[in-house]
C-alpha cells in the first residue's frame, strides 16, 4: 500500500495524518519550502525582533466538534488562542459592530499549526508535482491512491485531462487577492482588532497583526478585493501605494508605513461553495481542501480529515 498526497497545506496533511496514524505509509509532497499553503506566516523583523506576520487567512473558527479537540490540543500546547469575537465593519465611513464566533489566532503564525500537525510525517518539500496520471501515478510512479489537497485550479494544472476527476475540479472559478503587511513605526489606529470593509473598491479586510498575535507590534495586513488583485496580478507589489492609501483613509492613519510587503494569492477561495467533502474515485484519484465545503481553514481541515479515512477504508478493504 502507498498513497501519495500532494499539497502541504492542512488539507493534505491533516490527510496523510489519519493515514499514518492508521498505519498506511504516506509521502506527503509540496512544491513549496515549508508547509502550510494559505495558512502562511513570513517573518520579518518588527523593531530589531524577528516575529511572524500571517499574510494569507487571517484567522480560523471552529464549528466541528472533531476539530475543537484538535484545536484544544494546539492551545494547550501554546500555539492557538481565541483572539476576538467581535469585528469591526467599515461600512461607507461609518465603523459597526459585528459579534460573531470566536476568531482563532496563532502565537507563532498559523502556518505552525499546520507544521505541528505535519511532525513525525514523511514530507518532501520543494517537490513540485507535474502530472498526475492514470494508475494512479505521480509523475510517472505509482500508487495505490493519489490525493491533491490543493485549490482546483492547480488540481488542474497537474491532472491528466482523460482523468474523471477534472470535471469535478473545473465546475467553478477561484478570486485572486492580495495581502500587504505593513509596519508603522507606532500604533496609530486604536482598537480594531480586524475589520471587514463593505463596497469599497479597494480593501475587503484589515487585521491587525500585532492584536492577534498578541505582541502589540505596530504591523497592519489588509486584503484586496479580487478586482485589484487581477489589475495587479502581474505586479503585486504596485498596488501597495493604492493599499496604503485605502487603509489611512478608512483608519485614520497619516503616517506613512515603514516597510510593506505585498503576497499575491491566485487562487484565495472559490466563487461557489460545495455541499460533499471531498472526491474519491475508483481509479484511486482523491480530492480535498477548502473547496470541498465552504471554504474555510476548518473546512479544510475536516475535508482531509474524512478524506484520510474512506482511503484507509478502501485500502483496508482490500
Ligand atoms: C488571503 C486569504 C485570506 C483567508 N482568510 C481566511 C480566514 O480568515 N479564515 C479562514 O478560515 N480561512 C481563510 N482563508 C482560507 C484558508 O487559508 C484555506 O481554507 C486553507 O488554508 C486551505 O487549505 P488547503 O490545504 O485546502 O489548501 P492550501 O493551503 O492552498 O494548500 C495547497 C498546497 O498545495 C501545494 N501545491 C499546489 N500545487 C502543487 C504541485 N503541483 N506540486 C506540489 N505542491 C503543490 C501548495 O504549495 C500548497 O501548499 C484565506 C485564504 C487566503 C488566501
Amino acid at each position: 500500500m502507498s498513497v501519495v498526497v500532494v499539497g502541504a497545506g492542512l488539507a493534505g496533511v491533516a490527510c496523510a495524518r489519519v493515514l499514518a496514524d492508521a498505519g498506511v505509509p504516506v509521502r506527503v509532497l509540496d512544491r513549496a519550502h515549508t508547509p502550510g499553503g494559505r495558512m502562511a506566516s513570513r517573518v520579518h523583523a518588527v523593531q530589531g525582533v524577528d516575529r511572524p506576520i500571517d499574510t494569507g487567512a487571517a484567522y480560523f473558527t471552529v464549528r466541528d466538534p472533531e476539530f475543537a479537540g484538535v484545536v484544544a490540543g494546539w492551545r494547550t500546547a501554546g500555539l492557538a488562542r481565541p483572539w476576538t469575537s467581535e469585528l469591526a465593519v467599515l461600512d461607507h465611513g461609518e465603523r459597526l459592530r459585528a459579534p460573531g464566533p470566536m476568531r482563532w489566532a496563532a502565537p507563532g503564525g498559523l502556518r505552525s499549526l499546520v507544521a505541528a500537525l505535519a511532525e513525525g510525517l514523511v514530507v518532501e518539500l520543494g517537490h513540485e508535482v507535474r502530472r498526475v496520471g492514470a494508475g494512479p501515478t505521480v509523475d510517472g510512479e505509482k500508487a495505490d491512491v493519489v490525493v491533491l489537497a490543493m485549490p482546483d485550479p492547480q488540481a488542474l494544472q497537474v491532472l491528466d485531462p482523460c482523468l474523471g476527476a477534472v470535471a469535478l475540479a473545473a465546475d467553478r472559478p477561484w478570486r485572486p487577492v492580495l495581502a500587504v503587511a505593513a509596519e508603522y513605526g507606532e500604533r496609530c489606529w486604536g482598537e480594531l482588532p480586524a475589520a471587514f470593509v463593505n463596497d469599497h473598491p479597494v480593501l475587503s479586510l484589515i487585521a491587525d497583526d500585532g492584536a492577534r498575535r498578541g505582541d502589540a507590534a505596530p504591523v497592519l495586513v489588509a486584503h484586496t478585493v479580487s478586482d485589484v488583485a487581477r489589475r495587479f496580478d502581474a505586479d503585486p507589489c504596485a498596488a501597495i501605494p493604492l493599499v496604503v492609501a485605502a487603509m489611512g483613509e478608512l483608519l485614520g492613519i497619516t503616517a506613512e508605513p515603514v516597510w510593506t510587503q505585498a503576497y499575491r494569492w491566485r487562487f484565495a477561495s472559490p466563487e461557489r461553495d460545495r455541499s460533499v467533502p471531498f472526491h474519491l474515485g475508483e481509479d484511486g484519484i482523491g480530492l480535498a481542501g477548502d473547496g470541498w465545503g465552504s471554504a474555510r481553514i476548518e473546512t479544510a481541515w475536516r475535508s482531509g480529515t474524512l478524506l484520510g479515512r474512506e482511503v484507509v477504508r478502501r485500502l483496508t478493504r482490500l
